[in-house]
């Protein structure tokens, strides 16, 4: 597994190019934003890790730009920036997943492998999560196999956390994916439409649960996970 380090700090760079390292990993390291694009240019990454404050661009923006060439490679976002904000617009721009600085390498290691574990968003017609099937053709949903009845927003809605189990999906996400630009939409839109996909799932006897993280968006995983 061969990993792109992009991060301007020299002394944590090599840290962290070390730890991964000695995890198991392959790593390269650039400083700037350049340099990463001739690296992914000309070399297969498994995974990015990307530092937000860079000298020749900003990360996010670097990252919104390569998301429209349609780079797929799923990125981990290293940031000192603790507020909500840039944290939304990270996500928003196609960070998979994010770290706060400082963080624990452990965690940092435990975060790409399993970004490695789903590599990108699942694509298949046929999701699976835990017990919960989701065929996206015939539109249908079954909990260990019983077909559970959901509306069309709600299924729209679960398809889009199907697709990114595991990972954190964007309130401003769900609301592109379902409502139509311009459409009058109470504020607590997303709230409810998740609320009710929630409970068809629990109803169902899904063992995965939808977790919210308070501002940010909502989690499909493990009932027992937590976010
Ligand atoms: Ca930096």
């Amino acid at each position: 597994m061969r990993l792109l380090l992009i991060e301007d700090n020299q002394r944590l760079a090599d840290y962290l190019a070390t730890a991964l390292q000695n995890g198991g990993f392959a790593v390269d390291h650039v400083t700037t934003t350049a340099d990463a694009e001739g690296a992914i240019a000309t070399t297969h990454y498994d995974t990015l890790l990307l530092d937000l404050g860079l000298p020749d661009k900003d990360g996010l923006v670097w990252l919104g730009d390569q998301r429209r060439r349609q780079m797929t490679r799923p990125v981990l976002v290293l940031t000192a920036r603790d507020s909500l904000e840039d944290l939304v617009a990270g996500l928003n721009q196609g960070a998979d997943d994010y770290l706060r600085k400082p963080f624990e390498l452990d965690e940092l290691i435990a975060r790409v492998r399993a970004l490695l574990r789903r590599p990108g968003e699942a694509l298949g017609v046929k999701l699976t999560t835990g017990n919960v099937s989701f065929d996206t053709s015939d539109r249908e949903v079954t909990v260990d196999g019983v077909a559970v009845e959901f509306g069309r927003r709600e299924m729209d809605g679960l398809e889009l956390l199907m697709r990114r189990a595991g990972r954190v999906v964007p309130k401003s996400a769900i609301e592109d994916a379902i409502y139509s630009f311009g459409e009058d939409l109470a504020s607590n839109a997303i709230e409810v439409l998740v609320h009710r996909i929630r409970r068809r799932l629990q109803d169902a006897g899904a063992d995965m649960y939808i977790h919210t993280l308070r501002g940010v968006g909502y989690v499909l995983s493990d009932k027992a996970a937590g976010a």
